[in-house]
């Protein structure tokens, strides 16, 4: 069996409800191994996860690095003999480990006592700890401040030890926070922004407007591509297709030109609020900057607001294009999104976009 400790992030801020936001995390880690079998248990502060050794290391990374809701993880070792000879052995096992002093001169031990009635205080465990490390080691200095290998021991339900760890996504479970429907394009932005509100636990559904023959099915794959990189964060979704042809020919044929992205906006805003309303999402998501580009003024997005009664939440809205790129690329969209098939709003734009729309004369 491999086993595992995750740590909570904010789901440990929680009060009364924490225990709902540990059972959904639970269910979230559980669902990403079927048909495979995971167990979860939940101790104060941690979880702990248990896979068959059938299990690669690399799936396991994988369902850990998108899962929201713990700030890190650990392989580690357990036992339940909580003795101190229980313990010893444990902290041996680790430390034969051949890698555990591989390049490394210095390290520390990190103890945790949340069982009170184990018989050696964090100190001593650390301690004593440190001894076997030297007994075995001997060319090893103890470094508090800057180690380069540092040696975690646990006493809780049972001892946990593990000398490497990994950094989580943080966020909250992915259905803690209701359905919003994510306007998906195959631009940077909002796969990142869908991710966003997916860390803040939302459940999404995607939309995506296609407008063939103006964007060629390469467009229309790139944002197949870019849902099917996020959808593990979001814990599985749906990509919605709506075809945007007859609205851009109107749009083409009506005039407005300086108004025609706005024009294009305003017709998905609509789109949108009647799929959302049939999917039972409560909000829309895009990926609008404040004043990115000419269609995300003030003045634009209170004209885009003002189509719908739901809330459009924007979480990239004061974030500048340098961060929502260093965002896309630890998530992995970033060279999908860079591929050079042009989107409907560019192919639509017009020379001199109206900035600041006039909302009665365009409603
Ligand atoms: P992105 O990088 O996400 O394409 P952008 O900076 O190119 O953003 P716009 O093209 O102005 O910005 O689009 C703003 C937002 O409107 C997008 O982030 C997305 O949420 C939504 N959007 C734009 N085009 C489409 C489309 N074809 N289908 C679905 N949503 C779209
Ligand atoms: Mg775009």
């Amino acid at each position: 069996m491999k086993r595992y400790l995750l740590r909570l992030g904010e789901i440990s801020l929680k009060g009364l409800n924490r225990s709902h936001f540990q059972a959904r995390l639970a269910n979230n880690v559980r669902e990403k191994f079927l048909p495979l079998k995971a167990k979860v248990s939940m101790q104060k502060g941690r979880m702990y996860l248990v896979v068959d050794d059938d299990i690669s290391d690399a799936k396991v990374e994988k369902v850990l690095n998108t899962t929201f809701g713990f700030d890190g993880w650990a392989a580690c070792k357990s036992t339940s003999d909580k003795t101190i000879d229980g313990l010893f052995s444990l902290i041996k096992e680790e430390i034969n480990a051949s890698n555990f002093a591989d390049g490394v001169s210095t390290f520390k031990v990190d103890s945790r006592r949340e069982d009170k009635t184990f018989p050696l205080s964090s100190y001593q465990i650390e301690c004593e700890a440190a001894g076997l490390i030297l007994e075995k080691y001997p060319h090893l200095k103890v470094n508090l401040k800057k180690p380069d290998r540092t040696l975690y021991v646990e006493i809780r339900k049972d001892c946990y030890v593990y000398s490497s760890r990994e950094k989580g996504v943080s966020g909250l479970p992915v259905g803690t926070s209701g359905k919003g429907l994510s306007l998906l394009s195959g631009g940077i932005d909002s796969p990142v922004s869908s991710y966003l509100m997916a860390a803040r636990g939302m459940k999404l559904e995607l939309l995506y407007f296609h407008a063939f023959p103006y964007t060629s099915d390469d467009a229309k794959n790139k944002v197949i591509a870019l849902a099917r990189t996020i959808a593990p964060y979001l814990q599985g979704t749906t990509l919605h297709i709506v075809s945007f042809t007859e609205l851009e020919k109107v749009i083409a044929k009506n005039g407005f030109e300086n108004e025609k992205t706005l024009m294009l906006r305003a017709g998905m805003v609509k789109a949108a609020d009647l799929l959302a309303r049939k999917r039972r999402c409560k909000c829309l998501i895009t990926g609008e900057a404040l004043s990115q580009v000419a269609s995300q003024t003030l003045e634009a997005l209170d004209f885009t607001s003002s189509l719908t009664d739901m809330n459009i939440l924007r979480p990239l809205v004061g974030m500048d294009k340098k961060e929502i790129i260093e965002r896309a690329k630890e998530i992995g969209t970033y060279d999908t999104s860079i591929l050079p098939y042009a989107d409907c709003c560019v192919l639509f734009s017009p020379k001199h976009p109206k900035t600041r729309p006039d909302r009665e004369k365009l409603t």
